[in-house]
């Protein structure tokens, strides 16, 4: 493999998506003398922290070539960027994590081709495109879930479908190419955080314990209490991913632990919010290792030196803030956003336990 190339300070970092996954990326190519641009069609919390903000759809094409001629790199915090934006900005400048981990994640049926192709456990699962490729899927089977091949998340674009159900009615729901999963019964979800350098040097944070409302997760635990032989196996798997896939960056694997082992439930090529505990619990978090394996720099420690567990603040949790600002080893984390909604992110806490 050759040496990477290091970004020398003052480098730019281009991000696709303002979110606070942006944000708090910003914050981290910063304390490592970078700057970052972001690129944001609609509400940016990224932009009160970056360098430099662009509001434009991803379909502007002259926007994104001024965006991508200013940067040395590009990232993104968002995995549904149109291909279209991809090959524009590809044109011009590198996309790291690289354009087949965004293909494999942007397409339910094509990560659980890739998955199992490599050998590892995924919900049974089947391609459908209609009602009838729904009832023929469900033929056998007590319960599954049907969800959107692409642009899901928390939950988002999935329905729950028992035998005896009306395929149409599940169908008309979704309305667009799906696939159908077998129900898992799973004993806890988990998820690991993995990054690989350019290097190829991989690094995989202790797994966490993830615990979820509504579809939309709540908190994460480390450590996650399982039994110990399943922390290796969930490291090992995590490795076998990122490597297969050339992978430069970090790298969330959500998990299923099943009196069979552990299920792959699904993979994002980014930072994830079931790895912001490592703000708290590692010297290098998740956002210094993605800056660090985009910059071409070494992969820093994410030995974790503290027990915490992160809790998400949805909507209306950020009345508590007082409260939270009070306690005792508790870190606050807020995303800068006006204005709270149901099920809005609008930032975490990580405590540590002693
Ligand atoms: P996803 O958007 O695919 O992460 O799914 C959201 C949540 O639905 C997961 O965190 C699980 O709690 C649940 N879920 C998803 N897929 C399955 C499955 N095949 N079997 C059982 N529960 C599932």
């Amino acid at each position: 493999m050759s040496k990477p190339k290091q970004l020398p300070p003052g480098a730019v970092i281009g991000i696709l998506g303002g979110g606070q996954l942006g944000r708090m990326l910003s914050v981290a190519a910063s304390r490592l003398g970078y700057r970052c641009h972001v690129y944001e069609p609609g509400a940016a919390p990224a932009g009160d922290v970056a360098h430099r903000l662009t509001t434009a759809p991803y379909e502007d094409e002259a926007a994104l070539r001024a965006f991508a001629a200013s940067v040395d790199v590009v990232t993104y915090e968002f995995e549904n960027v149109p291909a279209e934006a991809l090959d524009l900005i590809e044109s011009i400048v590198p996309i790291r994590p690289n354009r087949r981990a965004l293909a494999v994640s942007q397409d339910r049926l094509a990560e659980k081709d890739f998955l199992s192709g490599l050998g590892l456990s995924v919900a049974p699962y089947a391609a459908v495109d209609s009602a009838e490729d729904l009832a023929a899927a469900m033929a056998g089977r007590a319960r599954g879930i049907l969800k959107t091949r692409r642009f899901g998340y928390d939950g988002k674009g999935q329905v729950r479908v028992a035998a005896g159900d009306d395929p149409a009615a599940a169908w008309a729901q979704v309305g667009a190419p799906s696939v159908l999963e077998g129900f898992v019964d799973f004993s806890a979800e988990i998820s690991v955080i993995a990054a690989r350098g350019q290097d190829g040097a991989v690094a995989v944070y202790d797994p966490g314990l993830n615990v979820h409302r509504d579809g939309i997760l709540r908190t994460t635990t480390v450590p996650c209490g399982l039994p110990s032989r399943l922390i290796p196996e969930a490291v090992l798997l995590a490795s076998r991913i990122v490597t297969a896939l050339d992978y430069v960056g970090v790298m969330g694997v959500e998990l299923f632990v099943t009196p069979q082992g552990l299920v792959v439930n699904e993979i994002a090529p980014r930072v994830h919010n079931s790895g912001h505990w490592t703000q708290a619990g590692c010297a290098v978090d998740q956002f210094e290792q993605h800056i660090r394996a985009v910059a071409g720099l070494p992969l820093g420690d994410g030995q974790r030196h503290a027990d915490v567990v992160m809790e998400n603040l949805i909507g209306d949790d950020i009345q508590r803030l007082p409260q939270l600002l009070a306690q005792p080893d508790t870190q606050i984390h807020l995303y800068g956003k006006a204005e709270s909604r149901p099920g809005r992110k609008m930032g975490h806490v990580n405590r540590i336990r002693r």
